[in-house]
Order: C-alpha cells, then sequence, then structure tokens
C-alpha cells in the first residue's frame, strides 16, 4: 500500500482552492458534496465557478501563504507546474496538507475515485500507476452498487438510536443488522419504497428477538488458492464470521477476505506438524458454536474431497451444533483450469479418479493398483510428492504403460505455480529435477500431455535434447 486511505470530515472546515478556471471547478464540485467551506484564490476568476458556488468566498488576487490560515487542505488547481508548485511548498511551510490537481509528484494527498451512494462511498486508487485499471474497477462496482444503496444507508442511520436501545450489543446487535441488509427491509428500500422499507424496519425492531443465540459452522471450501475461486457464499460466508478456523494450505489472499473483526485461528496441518490433532479441532468448533459464534472452518481445496470434512461434520452434528458444508474447488479441478489439462476427453480419457498418495502410517499406499490400470482413465493423485516412486512403479506393474504422460502441478493457481510434464517411468525423477516440494497434484493419464502455461519448467537437456540425465528409467 503506498498511500494509506482515509475520509476525512470537511463539513465547514475551510479548504483552499488555489485557481479559478475549469480544474478548481471540478475540484470544487467535489469539496462542496462534501460541506467543505470552499475559499478559492486566483488573479481571474470564471463566470461558472463564482455561479457554481453561492456561499463560497473569492479572493481575486494572487496566492499569498496567508490565505492557507485555517485551511484544512488545499488544493493547488492553476494547471501551472512552477505557480501549483509555489502553492504547495508554502502548504508545506504551514502544515496544511496540499494536492495538486494531475501532478501526483507533487501532492501530499491523492484523490481516489469513488462510487458515490450517499453515506456509502468506495474510493478506489491505483495509487497512479493504473488509471485505466482503476477507471475500469470503478465502473464495474458502480453495476454492482444498487443506486438505492444510499436510501439503504439512510435509513439505516436513522434507526441507529433505536436498535441500540432495543438490542443488546455485540453478536446480537450486529446479527440483526445483518437480517436488515438481507431481507425485506432492504429489498424494499433498493426497490425505492421508503414507506415500506420503514415499516418493515419498525417491524424488524418490535418483532420479538427470538432468533436463538446458538452458533453455527460452516465447513467452507477456500479453493487451491487463487482468491477468485472462492465460491460467492464462501466469500459472504467468510464477512459474516465471528471466527475462522484455517490451515496451511489456505492462503494469505483468502484469510484478507474474511471480516476484519473476526477471529483467526491457525490449526495446522502440514504432513509432519499437526498443529491441533484432528478430535481437538472439533472440539474447538463445537465449543465456540456453542458460546453462539458464527465459526468458519476453512479448508483448502473442498472440505469432502481428502479433507476429513466428513469426520468434522460428524462430529458437529452428533454434538448437536448446526453445520453446513459449502463446496470449494478441489486442487485436480484447480490445477486442471489452470493447465489447460482436461480431465476428461472424447479421445483420451473417459474417466478420472482421484486417488490420495498418502500412505496411512507412511510407506506405501494401500491402494487398488489394478483399478486403475485403464489407459483410458485420468489419474489425480493428491498428498503425493513423497510417493511418487510407488505410484510409478505400481502403476507400470499393473499396466500403465511407462511412457503414459505425466504432469506435476505445484501450488496450481497461486502466484508460485509449477508445472513439470515428462512420462510415469520418470516420475520420481521429475520430482527430484523440478524440486517439486508440494502442495502438488500428480496428473496421470493421456491428457497431461496438454498442461501447459504459468510456470512451465523445461527438464529438456538442450545440449542433448533429451530429458536432463537425472531422471531414472527404472521401470521401462
Ligand atoms: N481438500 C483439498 C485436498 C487436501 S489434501 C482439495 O480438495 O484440494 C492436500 C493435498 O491437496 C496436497 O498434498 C496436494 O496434493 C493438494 N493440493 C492442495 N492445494 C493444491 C494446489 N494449490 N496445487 C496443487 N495441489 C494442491
Amino acid at each position: 500500500m503506498r498511500y494509506f486511505p482515509t475520509f476525512m470530515q470537511l463539513r465547514e472546515r475551510r479548504v483552499l482552492v488555489a485557481g479559478g478556471g475549469e480544474t478548481a471547478l471540478r475540484k470544487g464540485r467535489l469539496l462542496a458534496k462534501a460541506g467543505a467551506d470552499l475559499v478559492f484564490v486566483a488573479p481571474a476568476m470564471d463566470a461558472d465557478l463564482i455561479a457554481a458556488f453561492p456561499s463560497a468566498a473569492f479572493i481575486k488576487r494572487g496566492f499569498e501563504p496567508d490565505d492557507l490560515s485555517g485551511a484544512r487542505l488545499v488544493f493547488a488547481a492553476n494547471d501551472d507546474e512552477e505557480l501549483d508548485r509555489s502553492i504547495v511548498e508554502a502548504a508545506r511551510a504551514a502544515g496544511v496538507p496540499a494536492n495538486a490537481v494531475d501532478q501526483p509528484d507533487l501532492c501530499d494527498f491523492i484523490t481516489p475515485s469513488i462510487v458515490d451512494r450517499g453515506d456509502v462511498v468506495v474510493a478506489i486508487s491505483t495509487a497512479g500507476s493504473a488509471p485505466v485499471l482503476g477507471r475500469s474497477l470503478r465502473a464495474r462496482i458502480e453495476a454492482l452498487l444498487p443506486q438505492r444503496m444510499s436510501d439503504l444507508a439512510a435509513l439505516a442511520r436513522a434507526f441507529r438510536p433505536a436498535v441500540a436501545a432495543r438490542i443488546a450489543g455485540g453478536p446480537a446487535r450486529r446479527r440483526f443488522w445483518e437480517r436488515v441488509f438481507s431481507g425485506p427491509v432492504a429489498e424494499r428500500a433498493l426497490a425505492g419504497d421508503a414507506p415500506g422499507a420503514r415499516e418493515a424496519m419498525v417491524r424488524a425492531l418490535n418483532a420479538p428477538q427470538t432468533e436463538d443465540e446458538a452458533g453455527v459452522v460452516h465447513i467452507v471450501g477456500a479453493g487451491p488458492g487463487d482468491p477468485e475461486l472462492l465460491t460467492l457464499k464462501a466469500l459472504r460466508i467468510l464477512q459474516e464470521a465471528d471466527v475462522v478456523l484455517h490451515d496451511n494450505l489456505v492462503d494469505d489472499a483468502i484469510l484478507e477476505l474474511v471480516r476484519r473483526d473476526a477471529d483467526r485461528i491457525y490449526v495446522g496441518k502440514k504432513k509432519s506438524d499437526h498443529s491441533l490433532p484432528q478430535s481437538e479441532i472439533g472440539e474447538l468448533m463445537i465449543r465456540l458454536a456453542q458460546e453462539g459464534k458464527r465459526v468458519v472452518r476453512l479448508k483448502g481445496g473442498d472440505p469432502f474431497v481428502f479433507g476429513r470434512g466428513g469426520e468434522e461434520l460428524e462430529a458437529l452434528r452428533a454434538a448437536g451444533v448446526d453445520a453446513f458444508v459449502v463446496p470449494g474447488v478441489t486442487a485436480a479441478l484447480g490445477c486442471a483450469a489452470e493447465t489447460g489439462a482436461p480431465l476428461t476427453h472424447r479421445d483420451h480419457a473417459q474417466s478420472v479418479t482421484f486417488v490420495t498418495g498418502h500412505a496411512a502410517g507412511g510407506g506405501s499406499p494401500d491402494i487398488d493398483w489394478a483399478a486403475l490400470a485403464s489407459p483410458a482413465m485420468t489419474l489425480v493423485f493428491y498428498m503425493s510428492v513423497s510417493t511418487a516412486d510407488d505410484i510409478a512403479r505400481n502403476l507400470i506393474a499393473h499396466g500403465r504403460a511407462g511412457s503414459t504422460p505425466v504432469a506435476i502441478v505445484e501450488n496450481g493457481s497461486r502466484a508460485n505455480q509449477k508445472i513439470v510434464k515428462g512420462a510415469l517411468r520418470d516420475l520420481p525423477g521429475l520430482v527430484k529435477a523440478g524440486e517439486v516440494k508440494g502442495p502438488a497434484i500428480v496428473l496421470v493419464g493421456d491428457v497431461a500431455q496438454f498442461a501447459d502455461g504459468r510456470g512451465l519448467l523445461d527438464l529438456v537437456d538442450q545440449s542433448t535434447e533429451r530429458p536432463a540425465a537425472i531422471f531414472e528409467r527404472a521401470y521401462a
């Protein structure tokens, strides 16, 4: 973050605008919306400018440092770099934050693009790096925010004291507001039915606050890493959470989306570092829910694919806790999409199987290898980096060709994604040569030949035009 975002109270505060033309007019309009006491200073003033601000003060002469006295902010808006620079320097000497319009290098603060819905304002800045991107973001947010959002916010403001008097603070009051903003009150306000919205609000306030204070647990799939792969439902639940329990497969970029005030609890686990045993995670969730909290158990990928979501759900239900599951994009799907390798293909693969490469007590995974021998079946191995050798040996021993294409995808959909391609017989060598540490999936089958894209490693030895010598062709 290069600039610190704030919203400033300017109502009845003096703001100096140095300039008398179009640029000063534009800035003045925005400042007037925030209720600033405007003072313009310039030797010449456009008639438009004077007409636009009936209650502003106009000083018709060149800027003098004394003009800054009592000003909260100053805008140098003369479209004249030298003049604007001297004003900014005078402002700095006087300790007044200054902005030179369209000259970011001179500015103490910059003004964002805004989406204005009355009390609801979204400000967007790209710190001057990409104004066009800023504008396109603004267009998207404009489309997202109903025009009457301002009416809804105004209604909420009017009822704040009544709500505070009637409903105890903390989670109960927050939940009340959540119901307001997602129920009939919001629907009516956004549809332009102000009396109907008020009526619904009064009804909600007078209704007995029966909503039981029992908490709830959502077991939520976070997807493989890219926050854009979250479902809309996951995003909403993250923003309503009181507590989030997460493990190391969940990307920081996704944790950023959790409601700011929510507690975050790291519960492990890497293969060898079980920060909290499974039973304790279950007990913790149950206890938090029984305290009335909205608990989110956030898991990498999908909770029901090698995620132990089933066990957690069972434990919660056995304890009588309300529990729900929100699916996520499992690693196999995320990696397939990222690399362009389809998991099924009319010409190459009629089925796909997700397999764990992890052996419960270490050693070789206990898998029905014969069932995986069909050449028309795509296999996706999870947790398989350390057992690549077993996988290649057993698949070949049970009839899959050593030349079957494989692709290892590490950190799929993340910034540090890596793709390593080759043949099944070289799998352990590929893991070694690609320095794959995981999390990674191993894709086995004809479709793996299509894997391509961001992070693809070229492991061909340029001098021999053959795969680098490190490969062991042990099972040919
Ligand atoms: N529930 C998760 C899987 C958890 S098991 C899901 O549905 O994806 C952990 C394994 O998932 C890792 O060993 C790895 O095989 C795989 N995995 C998770 N995230 C991944 C990613 N971004 N890229 C590649 N593999 C990933």
